[in-house]
């Protein structure tokens, strides 16, 4: 075990003043890795660490995987990864997948960072970065194939490939698309954008395409192309409907117990007294709210667990503190200091993402600061 070295150590190791702990699993992350990577052997599996790696890490997630042999890793922008880029080897290459912002070209080809190109105009700027530096880049070229999100649009595919002739200094590695449903086994979305894939590598020939998310990587060997990109599968979240989770959970997830108490019935709890107890009832409050990422729309819905036991969340979440109903358990079990489960054995990150209405993907990503974070 080893302590993020942003927290502040106390005597005997424990994180001084944390009351929630968060444990990253970097043995389970690696293991999921290793799982991905033969589902698509002899393809490549990249790592999405975009979001600090979900909330996670960036950098002791993406060494963790450097260490299994991952040697291409996506970002959101430039700034995550000139961030990430210095504590990798120099043999890496990590992509950037919103593109580049007009201005920033030169900082990304001086730091030797891939973006992935989803204009004409962020090809044409990219090579005239490149006139300017007397060098060859190399960049991705993102297509659009139906989620009209980003990537070059159908129509604009002739004036790129005319574009892109024209550019002999732009070096380009592979062709990427991204998938809208690849979550959905039976959505008929995902082979009419595979389809559309076939037809730009087609258009474009002698690149590979790279398609698949985590999604994409359970909906067939179609799908692998020359890369797979999976961010949420790594993280042990659920990627595919088509089966029981076969990733390994990653994130485990415990708050401090803070006070406890005893009260009659009809005493209301929390903020606009949103919750009236029905009968005499043992409450506890825990010390995580929505500054911690359990997101309000946990009020009065959803649990956590002790020892198996489920303890709902009644009343309003606060940004510091959330109270849960513990009339279940013995008086006397939970006490101050006590933890209680939010993500662990009996509460995935599924369960608690739907209890609020949400999806794995956010609640990873709001995973709060105030945590004391373990690698293990
Ligand atoms: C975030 C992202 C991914 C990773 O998606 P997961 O569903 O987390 O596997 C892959 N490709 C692109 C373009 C993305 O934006």
């Amino acid at each position: 075990m080893d302590r993020d070295f942003d927290n502040h150590m106390g005597a005997g190791g424990t994180v001084q003043g944390a009351n929630g702990f968060l444990t990253v699993d970097l043995a389970a992350l690696a293991s999921n890795y290793g799982k991905l990577r033969s589902m698509v052997a002899p393809k490549r599996v990249a790592a999405v660490v975009k979001a600090d790696a979900y909330g996670l890490g960036a950098v002791r997630v993406s060494l963790a995987l450097q260490a299994e042999g991952c040697k291409q890793f996506f970002v959101a922008n430039l700034m995550e990864a000139l961030a990430l880029q210095p504590a990798l080897e120099r043999d890496v290459q990590i992509f950037v997948l919103n593109g580049l912002q007009p201005g920033s070209e030169t900082a990304c080809a001086r730091a030797g960072i891939f973006p992935v190109l989803n204009s004409v105009e962020q090809l044409r700027r990219w090579s005239s970065t490149a006139d300017d530096l007397g060098r060859t880049l190399a960049a991705v070229l993102q297509f659009d194939t139906g989620m009209s999100r980003l990537g070059v649009a159908p129509d604009e595919r002739p004036e790129l490939a005319r574009c892109l002739n024209a550019c002999g200094n732009v070096e380009v590695l592979f062709l990427m698309s991204h998938l809208a449903s690849a979550d959905e086994t039976d959505s008929e979305q995902n082979c009419g954008q595979l389809a559309e894939m076939l037809r730009i590598v087609d258009e474009f020939p002698g690149f590979d395409p790279c398609i698949a998310n985590s999604g994409g990587i359970f909906l067939g060997p179609e799908y692998h192309g020359v890369l797979v990109r999976p961010g949420i599968a790594l993280y042990g979240g659920r990627a595919t409907d088509a089966a029981d989770n076969p990733m390994q959970p990653v994130v485990k997830l415990e708050v401090a117990v803070i006070q406890t108490r005893i009260v009659p019935a009809g005493t209301s709890v929390g903020y606009g007294g949103a919750h009236l107890t029905s009968a005499p009832a043992r409450l506890a409050t825990v010390a995580a709210g929505y500054a911690d990422g359990l997101p309000l729309s946990l009020s009065g819905r959803g649990a956590v667990y002790y020892e198996g036991q489920r303890l709902p969340i009644v009343g309003r979440v606060s940004m510091d503190s959330t109270t849960i109903d513990i009339t279940a358990l013995h008086e006397g079990a939970l006490t101050l200091g006590s933890r209680v489960e939010v993500i662990g054995p009996n509460q995935t990150l599924e369960d608690i993402a739907r209890d609020a209405g949400t999806i794995s993907y956010e609640i990873l990503t709001s995973l709060g600061h105030r945590y004391a974070r373990t690698y293990c």
